[in-house]
């Protein structure tokens, strides 16, 4: 069997969102990601996707086409069972652009997996009897607006309900969590994720006033770059932070822990450049004692398949914010991860992620081949 990679396939598509998803940079209304199929000569593929989040990454729908057609030609030949040589050579050649490299990463594992018919989780020495159940998150809106849908979530019997936050004055967010707790009562967890909004004066008023809220964690309350403030934050905080947007590599998270800046680490594969990567940071964790979560930004099944599976080989991710199919007005994707009722998120033993997306959608978008 020859296992050079003969053909990629960069495919960007787009989904609207059931409702726009608000954070504190601004409001999100269509999923624009983009797809990449690696394939061997004899057809066989992996399916990878990314989300470029155009606040967060610096990342945009065409930059990671016009990224991954460059990338592509680099991977034209190479063994495709060396993902660590792959990975090196996109690495070597083009710094930062952490989603589309996600991409390519997970097509790789995904193709790697299937070729030797395990399902990911077991190629990644992971352990399927690991229970994982998803958040579902409220935007950053109106505080009456926010009340309707957090009381929605809990009707619909969500675990833990995860709110938008990183306004300023950071008293309408304290303002906020008090509304949706007397709506909800004191007992259903709440984690809050103020996406960089907050300055040290506003998350320290905000934190000290949210901690009789029962608030799990808090994602992000300074701008990412700040890594000075957050190790005064850290210390003073009632409530543990979670590094994510300050955490996009293996280094980032060893400096935010080497500086005791962050208690708690989002893992993102979009973030990290796809599975190689999260390995590191998940990691470092591991060493230091942190426990992870792992999130996502507006990836279809295919892309939370891939993350499912990665969450099964690693016992110190104990948090999960996986709703972003939920958010969507179609799934396009047929196999893969699956919700249960009680919002348990499960995967079967189908080789690689076992996600794919339906041709007939794909046909909608154009397909750039590199070979
Ligand atoms: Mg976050």
């Amino acid at each position: 069997m020859n296992y050079r990679i003969k053909k990629i396939s960069i495919i960007p598509i787009q989904i609207e969102l059931n409702e726009p998803f608000v954070i504190s940079k601004g409001p999100l209304t269509h999923a624009r990601n983009t797809v990449v199929k690696i394939f061997l000569e004899e057809g066989q593929y992996g399916i990878g996707e990314c989300c470029p989040y155009r606040t967060i990454h610096g990342e945009t729908q065409d930059g990671t086409v016009a990224a991954g057609k460059d990338l592509a030609q680099l991977l034209i030949g190479q063994d495709v069972r060396e993902i660590r040589q792959c990975i090196k050579i996109i690495d070597k050649s083009l710094a930062g652009n952490a989603s589309i490299k996600c991409a390519f990463d997970m097509a790789l594992y995904d193709l790697n997996a299937k070729l030797v018919e395990l399902p990911l989780y077991r190629y990644l020495q992971g352990d399927n009897s690991k229970k994982i159940y998803t958040d579902m998150t409220v935007s950053l809106l109106p505080v009456e607006e926010m009340v309707k849908r957090a009381v929605k979530f809990k009707e619909d019997g969500f675990p833990v309900i995860k709110v938008k936050l990183g306004d300023r004055p950071s008293a309408k967010d304290v303002e906020r969590i008090a509304a949706i707790r007397k709506a909800i009562g004191m007992e259903l967890p709440i984690r809050i994720d103020a996406n960089q909004g907050w300055n040290y004066l506003e998350a320290k008023r905000a934190l000290q006033s949210l901690e009789a809220y029962n608030i799990e964690h808090c994602e992000a309350p300074l701008p990412c770059q700040n890594f000075i403030d957050i190790q005064k934050l850290n210390q003073e905080s009632p409530i543990p932070i979670m590094g994510d947007e300050s955490v996009f590599s293996h280094q980032d998270a060893y400096r935010m822990l080497a500086v005791d800046g962050i208690q708690l680490i989002n893992i993102k594969l979009g973030k990290a450049g796809g599975i190689c990567h999260a390995m590191k940071i998940a990691s470092v964790a591991q060493a230091a004692g942190v426990y992870c979560q792992v999130g996502s930004f507006s990836e279809t099944r295919v892309g939370i398949s891939a993350l499912v599976h990665f969450s099964k080989a690693w016992d110190n991710i104990i948090y999960y914010d996986l709703d972003s199919p939920l958010m969507q007005s179609e799934d396009p994707v047929i196999g893969g991860m699956v919700y249960h009722n009680d919002w348990e998120v499960t995967v079967d033993d189908s080789p690689g992620h076992g996600a794919d997306f339906d041709p007939e959608f794909l046909k909608k978008f154009p397909s750039f081949d590199i070979q």
